[in-house]
């Protein structure tokens, strides 16, 4: 069986290190290692219409932003088809035949939509496009035969109703979709990395980002003001480091070298943990270090990223060629789709048989 990735983003906002962390730099090591036969990265703009159906402007700005942050991060347009959803088609069609598959207590129970609809304050107005976006996240991944999704945590309750889907067709149809796996990443710390905040998950709707594209200088200013042991308020003070966001950071971002670059003092990670718990080690001073780790990590994107942005008209193009191969690919899974569900009527004269 062909090994394919399928996975994406929504363009509302640029990308940020939660993304990073949660999934980009996984995709890329997934891509580099040469073991996938096909990869697609899909820009979902049809899944953020569904909560941003007045702002279609704010969705097709963040396009081109999302497509640089892609290309930043080193997702190559040679290995990786980088698409638009809704360039797709097919994708919609297969989505509306997945919604007989599946009830609507079903979509009520997964904890994410759950969640998502609390935090955009729908209460019981909730667009009927929104509450259906685990059923076209699960044509998605269908159509491109994915095996291998590679998401942050909050996707788990997206990758569990896609498989239900996906067993629900074969069952009813007969094999014909493929089963994915989810491929969450393997430090704990970057499952689903906290705001600045410390609210728990980064995220562009909630404004708490430390964004890909950022200047050093704000980056700097965000990491200095980022929420800590709210009881840790003198240097000499015990702190806590479990759920502490800027700890949570350096478990996510901090590699060993850095150590012997910023905070020669130190050996290791642990060595910093343990001075902290036992205090007389002080906010600011860890700040710093996590300023400048985040900063050595970040420099290389931003300045790839500054290489594309003068070079726009070969980031369209390449979204447009990944889009033609994205639908190529999709329209034979349609049909794959339409004769297992025998509504492939004039194919071979069909009906009369
Ligand atoms: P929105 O608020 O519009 O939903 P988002 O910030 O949640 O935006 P998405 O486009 O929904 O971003 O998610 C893209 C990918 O990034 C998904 O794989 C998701 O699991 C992952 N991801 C998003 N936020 C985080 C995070 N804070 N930590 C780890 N992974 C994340
Ligand atoms: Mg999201």
């Amino acid at each position: 069986m062909k090994k394919i990735i399928l996975t994406g983003d929504r363009p509302t906002g640029r990308l940020h290190v939660g993304h990073y962390v949660g999934s980009l730099k996984e995709r890329v090591k997934l891509q580099n290692s040469n073991e996938y036969d096909e990869i697609y990265i899909m820009i979902a703009d049809a899944q953020a219409l569904t909560d941003n159906a007045e702002h279609p402007e704010k969705v097709r700005q963040n396009i081109m932003q999302v497509a640089l942050d892609y290309l930043a991060v080193g997702l190559d347009p040679e290995k990786s088809i980088l698409f638009i959803q809704s360039m797709v088609p097919q994708l919609t069609e297969l989505t509306f035949y997945y919604m007989n598959l599946v009830t609507v207590s079903r979509v009520q129970r997964n904890p994410t939509v759950k969640a998502e609809i609390q935090m955009r304050g729908f209460e019981t107005s909730i667009p009927v496009g929104f509450f259906c976006y685990p059923i076209s996240q699960a044509a998605d991944i269908t159509a491109f035969h994915a095996t291998v999704v590679p998401v942050g945590e909050d996707q788990m309750p997206m990758l569990e109703q896609c498989k239900e889907i996906v067993h629900k067709f074969n069952s009813v149809y007969g094999e014909t979709l493929t089963d994915p796996q989810i491929k969450l990443p393997d430090n704990a710390s970057c499952l689903r990395l906290p705001g600045i905040d410390g609210k728990a998950k980064m995220s562009k709707s909630l404004g708490n980002c430390i964004y890909l594209s950022e200047e050093p200088e704000e980056i700097r200013k965000k990491v200095m003001s980022m929420f800590t042991d709210p009881n840790h308020l003198r240097v000499e003070d015990p702190g806590q480091v479990e759920g502490n966001p800027v700890f949570i950071y350096l478990d996510a971002f901090c590699r060993p070298e850095y150590f012997a670059e910023f905070l020669p003092e130190y050996e290791n990670l642990d060595q910093l943990k343990d001075h902290y718990r036992r205090g007389g080690l002080g906010d600011v001073k860890v700040k710093k270090f996590l300023n400048n780790v985040i900063q050595a990590e970040l420099a290389p994107i931003r300045e790839r990223r500054k290489y594309w942005e003068q070079r726009l008209p070969e980031v369209y193009e390449i979204l447009r060629e990944g889009s033609r191969k994205a639908e190529q690919k999709a329209a034979q899974t349609l049909r794959e789709v339409r004769h297992a569900m025998r509504i492939d009527y004039f194919e071979d004269n069909n009906l009369l048989k």
